[in-house]
């Protein structure tokens, strides 16, 4: 392997923070049944990010690997979950991009499914727009993009690259499963996540209320 290896301070820094924000989320009932994957760019070559299989609530820094961004194992016997692929796709997109984080809430599978034929949500006049990096008022329309689910992470990865269109792009649904949402570090990817989440839970209560305005429109 011709790749570096990577500083372990730097790391277990990364682990750190990846397990505290993914307690936070798993207890919030955002990754059943041990979905989700969190991830942290280390640098220009690798990222760290969550093993497949574990309890999201219960992680510890065994249960965080390192990557490169071709979505290779780096020094470890570990391989990265079907779904690393997404988070390597959105590092090598967007060189800025720091973090990345994919839970499968309800609200965000449902949402998913709601509006896949669509092919987005289209969200009007929130004022959570402003909590979206580089958008600075609530008079506007944000489009996040709806993928069809796939097994097939080439076809799943090929899907999203196309739906990528808007600037200031920080998220997108897959149909039927969850949420992927970035930021330039993990903080803001949070931050975008939550302000994700409580929109498409607002979208989803106005369709209960028949009130009109939904995203797919
Ligand atoms: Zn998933």
């Amino acid at each position: 392997m011709t790749t570096p290896a990577f500083d372990h301070n730097l790391y277990a820094g990364c682990a750190a923070q990846i397990i505290a924000h993914t307690r936070e989320l798993a207890a919030r009932g955002f990754t059943p049944a041990t979905a989700g994957n969190f991830s942290i760019r280390m640098g220009p070559e690798h990222a760290a990010i969550t093993i497949s299989g574990k309890d999201k609530g219960r992680l510890t820094e065994a249960d965080i690997m390192v990557v490169n961004m071709a979505n290779e194992p780096v020094a470890t016997h570990h391989r990265p979950s079907a779904e690393a692929a997404l988070h390597t796709h959105l590092y090598r997109r967007y060189p800025g991009v720091g973090a990345v984080l994919h839970t499968h809430s309800p609200t965000q599978t449902i949402a998913g499914l709601l509006f896949a034929d669509a092919g987005r949500v289209r969200l009007r006049g929130y004022e959570l727009f402003k909590a979206l990096h580089g958008h600075t008022t609530h008079e506007a329309e944000v489009d996040l993009p709806v993928v069809p689910n796939s097994q097939d992470m080439d076809a799943l990865t090929a899907s999203v690259d196309a739906a990528l269109t808007a600037p200031n792009s920080w998220g997108y649904l897959i149909a039927g499963h969850g949420l992927y949402a970035w930021g330039r570090d993990i903080s803001e990817a949070r931050r975008h996540l939550d302000a994700f989440e409580f929109m498409l839970g607002c979208e989803l209560e106005m369709r209960r209320l028949r009130v009109s305005g939904d995203g797919g429109s």
